[in-house]
């Protein structure tokens, strides 16, 4: 909306519209270099079971490191990645990044958990994503169990077509969590019908799960239903004791959040995650 607050208001709105404009055109040209630059780096948040607070799963999340401005979250280039079709390469170079840091831990004796990767939309409906996938894992050497592939109720729209691809995707041995779960508009019949191992309930409804009822009575939900469906649950973005001790009364078995860990670099997961493995490190 263009008010005619005389010229000088009109001249800044324009202005402020070519600079929106320009600073995107550069984005877009720092990313079209991003991958071959080497900047795209991959965090992980661990994925830690309430029983023990072990570490049963980590969930790669990309970061890129931009010449000029630092690291940057994915909610600042993935949509412009998929708006340019840029997505294609970085969900690839994701894929087989996430199994060749997996597989480096397997062997250099780190724990026998599996990696999370998320899909983007346009990953999960391209036509060569099981090949994709499978070269991930066989050229890292990953088994499959350990992979588990990280999809939206949104991407399953279209019935026929999402459950050819996860039936592929399932029979490679790879699993399926769908991410930020009872946030998207899709029926819940396709839970019965689809390879779906694990639900991750969204961020949302732990935000404000210790005061709001309707957020306890979701979450309730969720877990009894994923539990009758004999899918695993995982909660999100736990940030507080008193969330964590509302999940695990009821019943929720692993979750993920910054009261446990942020997301971190390969080497911090390590540091803080890895029993020491070697004598040098215990000395
Ligand atoms: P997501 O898959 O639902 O990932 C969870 C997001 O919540 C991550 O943000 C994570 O850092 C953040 N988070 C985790 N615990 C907490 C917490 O306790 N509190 C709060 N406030 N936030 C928490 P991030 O890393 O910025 O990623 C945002 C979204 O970007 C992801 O949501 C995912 O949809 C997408 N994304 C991340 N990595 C990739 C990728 O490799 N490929 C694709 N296609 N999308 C990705
Ligand atoms: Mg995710
Ligand atoms: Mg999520
Ligand atoms: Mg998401």
């Amino acid at each position: 909306e263009v008010k005619k607050n005389g010229k000088n208001g009109f001249q800044f709105y324009t202005t402020q519209l070519d600079s929106e404009l320009y600073e995107r055109i550069e984005l877009e040209g720092y990313l079209r270099k991003a991958l071959e630059r080497d900047e795209m780096v991959l965090y992980y948040q661990p994925q830690i079971r309430t029983e023990d607070s072990r570490m049963i799963g980590v969930e790669a999340l990309i970061r890129w490191n931009h010449p000029h401005k630092g690291i940057l979250p994915p909610n600042v280039f993935i949509p412009l990645a998929e708006e340019t079709g840029m997505i294609y390469a970085i969900g690839n170079w994701t894929l087989r990044e996430a199994c060749r840091q997996m597989k480096q831990w397997h062997e250099a004796g780190g724990p026998l958990i599996p990696v999370s990767v998320n899909l983007s939309s346009l990953q999960f409906h391209q036509a060569n994503l099981l090949e994709q996938v499978q070269h991930a894992l066989l050229e890292t050497g990953l088994e499959a169990k350990y992979l588990e592939l990280e999809i939206t109720e949104s991407m399953m729209m279209d019935a026929s077509v999402s459950a050819e691809i996860l039936n592929e995707l399932t029979s490679l041995g790879v699993k399926i969590s769908l991410d930020d779960f009872g946030t998207g508009y899709s029926s819940l019949s396709y839970l019965k019908h689809y390879p779906i191992h694990k639900l991750k309930i969204d961020r949302s409804f732990v935000t404000d799960i210790t005061e709001n009822r309707s957020d306890q009575a979701i979450v309730a939900t969720i877990i009894s239903m994923a539990q009758h469906l004999k899918m695993e649950v995982i909660a999100e973005g736990i940030e507080t004791k008193g969330q964590l001790d509302i999940l695990m009364q009821n019943d929720c078995k692993e979750i993920q959040g910054y009261y446990f860990s942020r997301p971190l670099p390969a080497q911090e997961v390590e540091h803080h995650f890895f029993v020491p493995l070697r004598l040098e490190d215990q000395s």
